[in-house]
């Protein structure tokens, strides 16, 4: 079974939007063990498309398209795939209906465009999920068949979820599953991780079940992808947890979450169950910390508040100040934990740059320094989650 993507809008030609859709699709079909060996890019042109796609179909078995089924004059993917087809389009008056009673739901009317959307082409079938207002399509040509999905990141998603994989799962004869988990890790580089590992990926690459990957992501640090083949969902579910707690044990406190937890979800939470709070003077991070946190804490039980003000200044070292400006704003916002970052301006030529971390509690204050990234952006940012790790080790290690 061979899938291939093919993405459809000319904004996505001229880089006004990124592609995030066909990489997110490769990503998922790798996972499932479909292969797929080309992604295609389109302009929301009628002939282009139909060209397109009868390639896509000559060398592949399965194609995902993805975009043009809105309901303006130049989203035409419904017309190319009837088309192609060889049939006529329906209205299917169970899906205007759905878009209507959407609309109302939000308070509004629905504008006649909308009905374009509820056109299907004739033994097309509707995919079930709809979470917008463009219904998803499985066009099947002879043996083949075209998916087309809203570009939409979280309807494309919901719909290859719940219908495409299954459906292309079904149609390769396929039946072992196809799991994954992210191990989420901060405080060791790509080489470091992979040295620590050396061992247990060797003995991997020999069984090849299940496989371990590495990814470097910035400033969510490097995530380490186990991934597992199995018979059913049960079986995969045990060797993901199994091997999950023999690397934990290799690589201890550095792994900080499991898939999608961020570092300032498990920090938070970490505090939360202490019934714990915390305030942070952010002179260095400008911000980035209360935006950080009050996105996942907006009633601000836990992250009591933030102060973006120039660090004092003074003929102390740059240890001490960080450690007196967390001092300070415990104290100012009553909390049981004042964190801060400074940037240690002087002596700091090269491409990193050093930054002081405090914490300081009732019972005692902490501080060191790291060497992060020297240009400023990713500073900052290297800055918020160097330092939320800094209490993450704080409390897991008390
Ligand atoms: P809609 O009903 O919203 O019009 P549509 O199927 O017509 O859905 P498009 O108009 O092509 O989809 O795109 C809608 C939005 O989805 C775009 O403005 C863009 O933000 C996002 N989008 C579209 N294609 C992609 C893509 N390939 N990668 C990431 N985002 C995309
Ligand atoms: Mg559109």
């Amino acid at each position: 079974m061979r899938c291939e993507v093919v993405a459809i809008g000319t904004e996505l030609l001229l880089g006004q939007i990124v592609d995030t859709n066909s990489s997110w699709i490769g990503e998922q079909l790798a996972l499932a063990g479909i292969d797929s060996h080309f992604q295609v890019k389109v302009g929301d042109n009628f002939a282009r498309m139909a060209a397109a796609l009868r390639q896509a179909l000559a060398r592949s078995d399965a194609v995902i398209c993805c975009g043009g089924l809105g309901p303006t004059q130049d989203d035409i993917t419904r017309e190319v795939i009837a088309h192609i087809m060889g049939v006529e389009m329906r209205r299917d008056e169970a899906i205007v209906e759905k878009i209507r009673v959407m609309f109302e739901s939000r308070g509004r009317a629905m504008a006649d465009n909308n009905r374009r959307q509820a056109e299907v082409p004739l033994g097309a079938t509707v995919i079930p999920q709809m979470p917008g207002t463009a219904p998803g399509l499985i066009c099947p040509l002879g043996d083949k068949v075209i998916y087309a999905l809203p570009g939409v990141p979280y309807e494309l998603h919901e719909m290859m979820l719940g219908t495409v994989l299954p459906d292309l799962r079904q149609r390769s004869g396929q039946t072992a599953v196809i799991r994954s988990r992210i191990l989420r890790t901060w405080g060791q580089s790509e080489s470091g991780l992979a040295e620590l590992l050396a061992d247990r990926i060797e003995e991997l690459d020999g069984r090849g079940n299940p496989t371990l990957a590495f990814q470097a992501s910035g400033i969510e640090g490097i995530k380490v992808r186990i991934t597992v083949k199995a018979e059913d969902e049960a079986a995969a579910e045990e060797i993901l947890a199994a091997e999950e707690a023999g690397i934990r044990e290799l690589l201890g406190d550095i792994v900080f979450g499991v898939d999608g937890e961020t570092m300032e979800h498990v920090v938070v939470e970490a505090l939360r169950a202490r019934d714990r709070s915390f305030a942070v003077a952010e002179s260095l991070t400008g911000g980035l910390m209360a935006l950080r946190l009050t996105e996942i804490d907006p009633a601000m039980a836990v992250f009591r508040g933030a102060r973006v003000a120039p660090a004092e200044r003074s003929a102390a070292s740059a240890e001490e100040r960080a450690r007196a400006a967390a001092r300070g704003i415990r104290e100012a916002f009553g909390s049981d934990f004042g964190l801060a970052a400074l940037h240690v301006e002087a002596g700091d030529a090269g491409p990193s740059k050093t930054v002081a971390l405090a914490i300081a509690s009732a019972e005692a204050e902490r501080t060191t320094s790291i060497a992060l990234p020297g240009d400023r952006r990713r500073l900052r940012n290297f800055a918020v989650i160097s330092l939320l790790n800094y209490l993450r080790l704080t409390l897991s290690r008390a």
